[in-house]
């Protein structure tokens, strides 16, 4: 007679990611990845979830079983709203991208600007006493600036198209730091780090910042990510910046926060961002 093996008979512990649209997510790969590699036996999938349909596509998950999800657009913010307690981060940034229970209790944090933190460290970028661009004012920007802060930049500058909205977002984190905003074709001085947090790369569109302000910066970091080097990161490396980065860290990154917090373990992101680069 065959044995059967003791854990294929227990349930898997279930997870997920919400999202609208989701068949392009990298979660579910990611994910399964980390869970190889730390030898955790458990299953995560994509579900597309109707606009108006969150709450209950949340409650359902939880009823069938389901130990945490990811969030994604456009979510983020009704998860916020949906969740019983919130970790800080999470709090200030106005965002969840990961959710969890604590016995009846669900639990909302934002890893993102965790992820990017732990990318930039991990190459070598210096955040302690740095001077900080980050261009853009959308749910990214906002969702990083709290994590940056805990690092203990000397300043951060919020540049944005919309202006308004750079200024809303300097008042709204003045007292973690110093922090404040200008027009996109203001900027002005000298910044260490300039982060591109626009989804101006997703369209290939150039951002009319000053050559002379990207030229001074250390490392150029853009969020977003594909299988050549992003027109910022084109821009940067033309202008002799000796390190640009892409997004696609960050993106493993944030998944390996979320993935700790599910499952008390922290995988290597290494083998997984080679995996996936490959298939960009
Ligand atoms: P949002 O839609 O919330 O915000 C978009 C931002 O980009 C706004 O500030 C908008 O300016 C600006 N923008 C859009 N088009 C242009 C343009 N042509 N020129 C200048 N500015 C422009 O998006 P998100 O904040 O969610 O995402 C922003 C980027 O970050 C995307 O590229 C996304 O893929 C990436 N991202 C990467 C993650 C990762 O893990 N690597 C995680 C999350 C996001 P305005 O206010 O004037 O409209």
């Amino acid at each position: 007679m065959v044995e059967i093996p003791k854990h294929s008979m227990t349930p898997m512990d279930r997870y997920c990611v919400f999202g609208n649209p989701i068949a392009h997510s990298k979660s579910p790969l990611i994910h399964a990845e980390f869970a190889s590699l730390t030898q955790q036996q458990l299953s995560y999938d994509k579900q597309l979830v109707a606009e108006d349909q969150f709450p209950q596509a949340v409650a359902e998950f939880r009823r069938q079983g389901g130990q945490g999800a990811n969030v994604t657009l456009p979510f983020k913010q009704q998860a916020f709203e949906l969740c019983d307690g919130l970790t800080d981060r999470a709090r200030l940034s106005g965002a969840v991208n990961t959710l969890y229970w604590q016995g009846d209790q669900l639990w909302g944090d934002n890893t993102d600007g965790e992820g990017l933190v732990r990318d930039l460290l991990r190459n070598g970028v210096e955040l302690k006493g740095c001077r900080i661009l980050l261009i853009g004012a959308g749910g990214a920007v906002r969702g990083v600036i709290p994590s940056l802060f805990e690092q203990q930049p000397q300043s951060i500058v919020v540049a944005n198209r919309t202006q308004a909205k750079a200024e809303t977002l300097a008042q709204h984190f003045a007292e973690l730091g110093d922090i404040s905003s200008c027009a996109m074709d203001e900027i002005d001085g000298a910044f260490d780090l300039i982060i591109n947090g626009t989804s101006a790369s997703l369209s290939s569109t150039a951002l009319p910042v000053n050559a002379d302000v990207i030229q001074r910066a250390k490392c150029c970091y853009d969020m977003a990510y594909g299988s050549e080097p992003t027109v910022f990161q084109q821009q940067a490396k033309q202008l002799g910046v000796s390190k640009s980065l892409d997004g696609l860290g960050m993106l493993i990154q944030q998944a390996a926060v979320s993935f700790e917090r599910w499952r008390g373990v922290t995988p290597d992101p290494q083998p997984v961002y080679d995996l996936i680069k490959r298939q960009l």
